[in-house]
């Protein structure tokens, strides 16, 4: 991390509900955003049905995530679930734009009290790339964990290309 990204103050976050009761956060560039976009989608309850199992084969800790097979799998750019929703495409952020967007994740490989997974989602932009980040959301993003009880942080980028 940059010492620019160090120094950048991070703001406390908006935070709603998406229509299944699980919760998002907004963080923002600018102060003073007002987000009251509503999740117009009807989604069921998320029900997880992970397991942790014991291989004695490998003699290691196994998550088994069946329900994952439901989940979205390369859609097209324009069904993308992690774009700001607009009019023909309700996604997981109820807003037209935003900087950076933290949610639970709709299909977690863990849930309490095994563990809680979210989704951060570093622009709005869908063809943009970390490196293209405002110094804002590049410090928020990097330091999302900090401070936070996470044991684990698992860093990927979706990539269309
Ligand atoms: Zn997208």
């Amino acid at each position: 991390m940059t010492d620019r990204a160090q120094a950048t103050p991070i703001r406390q976050p908006s935070r709603t509900r998406l229509s299944d009761g699980r919760e998002l956060l907004y963080f923002d560039d600018e102060p003073g955003i007002v987000h009251d976009g509503v999740d117009r989608r009807e989604l069921p309850r998320p029900v997880n049905l992970s397991q942790a199992r014991w291989d004695v084969l490998t003699r290691e800790w196994t998550v088994i995530a069946g329900h994952r097979q439901q989940r979205t799998f390369r859609p097209a750019t324009s069904d993308c679930p992690l774009c700001p929703s607009r009019a023909g495409n309700l996604t997981e952020i109820p807003e037209s734009s935003y900087d950076v967007v933290v949610f639970e994740n709709r299909f977690p490989s863990l849930a309490e009290p095994l563990g809680r997974c979210e989704v951060v989602c570093f622009t709005s932009a869908h063809d943009s790339s970390f490196a293209a980040l405002s110094p804002q959301s590049s410090a928020i993003t990097s330091r999302m964990g900090w401070g936070s009880d996470a044991d684990q942080i698992l860093p990927f980028q979706i990539s269309q290309r």
